[in-house]
């Protein structure tokens, strides 16, 4: 590959709506074909296959409830395979990842062997890339279906994987390289391998990550993510429509905006971004004329409020000891159970003889939830009170630390509202509450239009 290629790349990622059908995935074959810089894709599973692989691996069902998902899953994928010129190459290597997907729905173990269940949730991916990279060789572009586990090594941490820089780093640059230079390379988002050759994936929404580890490892310039908004708004699209799309963001503040709740990028899409100076892009394939959301190390501004997210499902978990104050290690021992649980904490308070934290508990994660084990553990040393329905709202900007007023004017704009618990970031871009879930819409709604509108 050319120096100047190498230096110019760039990664395109689409997500599942962009490839949910034979229709989008031509918006987004379009979009690869018009910027010959883009030299890696990556692809989610089609909307509603991985939910739809979720429920067989983390559901007890019966085979003809099994069957049933399968069954879904194959609509869609056989939707898009109707339409291509090349069905006829493409339908036995479709046929293959069908028998192996179904070969582990109906395997006895799935439900207790992390390594199946990620063995499974990968189908997603393996299939729509697949058919992807034939939408793309229709249209005129020299492509090929790459598998992305040849190069994305993770260690074994089924579920939520953590990547090997390294080694991603080697193999990327001795497997995919020098086909860049005539060959658009289309992969797979969110699977990896461990060092055996397991499967593993990176929890869900990994396909963000993915992209921008893939863009690292390969120098490239700009890392594109292509979803169904035209770029990162205010707020969530969803929650109001008085919503708007961000021109530019910084990396610090689309990290937090990712971590607390703006699912339009995984929260580690940014670790790579930040380390190697990759421009990130965010983009709507069925509106790309319409522009999006760059963002980089520097802004032309840096507002004290930018952006509003919610994080459903939250539980807080108070831990009270009378003996707090005496006993030496009680946080640790705490910290410890939840470690060992895989749980990940999110806002923390602490009195005297009490903690109190908070914890993600969505029911369609792949990770472990809040669960009875962990409350039984906590139990033995401390009295524990968990609290459920709660949402966490969070305010992104940028010197809130330091700048006055700016925790003034986010109070009066929640007066109205019970505030749970209110937490500063660790850095000087979020200020956080957990709010009832039933104000949560609305909470969100009066911080927009007072900070934002
Ligand atoms: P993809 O399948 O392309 O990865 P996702 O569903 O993961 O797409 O993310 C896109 C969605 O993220 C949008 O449809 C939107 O509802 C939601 N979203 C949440 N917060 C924001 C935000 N601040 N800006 C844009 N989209 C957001
Ligand atoms: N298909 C995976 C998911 O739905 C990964 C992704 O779309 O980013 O979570
Ligand atoms: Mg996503």
């Amino acid at each position: 590959m050319s120096e100047n290629l190498v230096n110019s790349l760039n990664v395109a990622k689409f997500g599942g709506t962009s490839v949910a059908n034979y229709a989008a995935m031509q918006n987004c074959a379009s979009i690869i074909k018009n910027n010959p810089k883009t030299k890696v894709v990556v692809v989610s599973a089609s909307a509603g296959v991985t939910n739809l692989l979720v429920d067989i691996a983390h559901t007890a069902m019966s085979k003809q409830q099994i069957q049933q998902k399968l069954t879904e899953i194959d609509k869609i994928q056989r939707a898009i395979l109707q339409e291509l010129t090349q069905a006829k190459l493409v339908a036995p290597k479709l046929q293959q990842l069908q028998s192996s997907l179904s070969e582990l729905a109906l395997h006895e173990e799935l439900l207790h062997r992390a390594d199946l269940k990620d063995a499974l949730l990968s189908h997603g991916e393996r299939m729509s890339s697949l058919l992807f990279s034939a939408v793309l060789m229709q249209i005129g572009v020299k492509a090929e279906n790459f598998d992305v586990r040849k190069v994305l090594k993770t260690n074994s941490e089924f579920g939520q994987a953590v990547p090997d820089l390294e080694q991603i780093k080697a193999a990327a640059t001795q497997l995919m390289l020098a086909t860049l230079q005539d060959t658009v390379l289309v992969t797979q988002g969110f699977i990896g391998a461990d060092e055996q050759g397991n499967t593993t994936t990176l929890g869900r929404g990994g396909s963000d990550f993915t992209a921008a580890l893939l863009a690292e490892a390969l120098n490239a310039q700009t890392c594109e993510i292509w979803t169904d908004v035209i770029g990162v708004y205010t707020t969530d699209p969803r929650i109001t429509d008085t919503a708007r799309p961000l021109p530019e963001l910084s990396f610090e503040e689309a990290a937090e905006m990712a971590t607390f709740g703006a699912k339009v990028l995984h929260p580690a899409t940014m670790e790579p971004a930040l380390r190697q100076d990759i421009k990130v892009f965010v983009g709507s394939s069925r509106e790309p004329e319409k522009g999006g959301t760059w963002i980089a190390r520097d802004c032309e501004t840096e507002p004290a409020y930018r952006a509003i997210t919610r994080r459903k499902e939250q539980v807080m978990v108070t831990v009270k000891t009378p003996k707090m104050m005496y006993a030496q290690g009680f946080l640790q021992k705490v910290f410890t159970i939840i470690a060992k649980h895989k749980l990940s904490v999110d806002l923390i308070t602490t009195s005297e003889i009490s903690v109190s934290f908070t914890l993600d508990n969505p029911a369609n994660s792949v990770l472990e939830r809040l669960n009875l084990d962990t409350i039984e553990e906590l139990s033995q040393f401390c009295e524990v009170l968990v609290e459920e329905n709660y949402d966490l709202v969070t305010v992104v900007g940028n010197n809130m630390h330091s700048a006055a007023g700016v925790s003034s004017k986010i109070f009066a704009a929640v007066a109205d509202y019970n505030l749970r618990m209110i937490c500063y970031g660790a850095n000087p871009h979020n200020l956080s509450m957990l709010v009832n879930d039933t104000d949560s819409r609305e909470v969100v709604c009066a911080l927009h239009r007072d900070l934002i509108e």
